[in-house]
């Protein structure tokens, strides 16, 4: 291992790493930083680092990357006509609500603010669909769809940038370099876009709310977008977090305000996880934003539509047919193999896991990364029985390994990665109309092969970008 003299930019780094892998490594936090790729410092409260990165794009086929890209505003669209119909949602999410205390709080939620009949006329998404690489078939499985509190649509858009420079950098004679495989990230630029038209649907009042963790690290992703919705809209964003909208928020007739000022779109980057509901009063906020009429991105009800509950469900044979009937072919390609645990299913989906525990992943109702079972973990869960509705069983996803050249924290390391791709969706619906449904750019995420989980946050995985090939 060496140590660098370079101040703040990479610290240290592996004895396999190059002379060469060292400056493109030093190049690539230096791009990063230079250009707002930064997170809140992990050991320093008040300091800043640049976002754990990969130094090259990873290699993604195109043809992958074009069934996912095209595909993926479709689910936008199912998802909102999920979370639209009561009956189906009810039915389909009856055992987590019964078993889960989350999904049956955020239930309460949605209940408690009118179901169908309390909700605005308008859902404002900034969805993001992942996939991984399924080898055996060359298709991209969908891991999930996330409806609420999407992130790193800034940071995505920069390590794109980052690798477009890089590929430039790299060329030693300075001769033109082809781009065309590394695409160009809009992320940041959809998600402001489609915000601010929200708040324009919404009838342009007051501010718009983003609601916000205590102590989170990842603001810069969060702040890129409200500067560009001020600077493009000339519209300001507050940030608050449940505890502080509890404190200080207010319904006025049925406007929300907060310290005194109207809110007519609120965006949530928070509420997404039980910690983040440490006592009633975060509730409290969350069902006075629900009643109020400002537009929520999302609003419970597309909230509640993201569950993995609903995503298995949808899987069933028929189900996803019913509501997207034109599309369902197509849509099917990419569906892994998705189990129930709920009444009757629950029996064979057991005998069925258990049979090759390693070839399955054991999801609660969670978001956020970090929940779910897998191998060992897995098996000893569904031995030890019990009602299990509040989980589901998903086919264990097997994408290629790669080597990459990755650096976090300074620290530069060459390791054996798999990722997984994000596709974007900027979506607004009025009324009936669905008014904008479009890719909204795109985030590969890459992390240690080792790990079965890959939270860029929870310091497992790097933000990365597709070379597609
Ligand atoms: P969350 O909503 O918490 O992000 P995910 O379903 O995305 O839940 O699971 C978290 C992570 O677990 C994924 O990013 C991926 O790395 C891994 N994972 C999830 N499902 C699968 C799968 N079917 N096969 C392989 N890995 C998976
Ligand atoms: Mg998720
Ligand atoms: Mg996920």
């Amino acid at each position: 291992m060496g140590v660098s003299n370079e101040r703040g930019l990479i610290v240290s780094w592996d004895d396999d790493v190059t002379v060469d892998e060292r400056a493109r490594a030093t190049e690539a936090v230096a791009h990063a930083v230079a250009h707002g790729c930064v997170i809140g410092d992990r050991e320093n409260v008040g300091g800043y680092a640049h976002a754990p990165v990969s130094c090259a794009p990873t290699v993604f086929p195109r043809r992958a990357y074009e069934l996912a890209r095209a595909v993926s505003p479709r689910f936008a669209e199912l998802y909102d006509a999920v979370s639209r119909d009561d009956a189906f949602m009810r039915n389909a999410l009856k055992g987590a609500i019964k078993n889960d205390a989350f999904t049956a709080a955020l239930w309460r939620v949605y209940e408690e603010s009118g179901g169908q009949a309390g909700r605005p006329r308008a859902e404002v998404g900034v969805l993001r669909s992942d996939y991984m690489l399924d080898a055996p078939s060359g298709l991209p499985l969908q891991v999930e769809v996330n409806t609420v509190s999407t992130s790193f649509m800034a940071l995505a858009t920069k390590v794109s940038a980052m690798h477009r420079h890089l590929a430039r950098w790299s060329a030693k004679g300075g001769e033109a370099v082809d781009l065309s495989g590394v695409p160009e990230n809009e992320a940041l630029q959809c998600a402001g876009d489609i915000l601010a038209a929200g708040w324009k649907a919404g009838g342009s009042k007051g501010k718009i709310m983003m609601v916000v963790q205590p102590h989170e690290r990842n603001m810069f992703d969060q702040r890129h977008i409200s500067q560009y919705i001020f600077e493009k809209y000339g519209v300001h964003t507050v940030r608050a977090t449940l505890a502080e909208i509890n404190a200080e928020g207010e319904l006025r007739d049925e406007t929300l305000t907060f310290q005194g000022d109207d809110i007519g779109l609120v965006y949530f980057r928070a509420g997404y996880t039980p910690t983040d509901y440490p006592t009633d009063g975060e509730w409290a906020a969350r069902l006075m934003i629900e009643k109020s009429n400002a537009l929520k991105s999302p609003s419970a009800a597309m909230h509640l539509a993201g569950s993995k509950k609903i995503q298995q469900k949808l899987a069933e044979p028929g189900v996803l047919e019913t509501f997207m009937p034109e599309h369902a072919e197509e849509m099917r390609r990419v569906f892994a193999g998705l189990y129930s645990l709920d009444g009757e299913d629950a029996i064979k989906t057991v005998e069925l896991a258990l049979s090759n525990p390693a070839g399955f992943v054991l999801k609660p109702q969670r978001e956020g990364g970090g929940n779910n079972l897998y191998s060992d973990e897995l098996r000893a869960r569904l031995e030890q029985g019990g009602d299990l509705s509040e989980y589901i069983l998903m086919q264990r996803i097997l994408p290629p390994a790669h080597q990459t050249l990755t650096v976090r924290e300074g620290d530069v390391k060459k390791i054996e990665t798999l990722s997984e791709l994000g596709i974007y969706g900027s979506y607004l619906r009025v009324g009936d109309e669905v008014v904008i449904n479009k890719h909204g750019g795109h985030l590969l995420r890459t992390k240690a092969a080792s790990s079965d989980e890959g939270g860029v946050a929870a310091g497992y995985a790097v933000l990365d970008s597709p070379l597609l090939v």
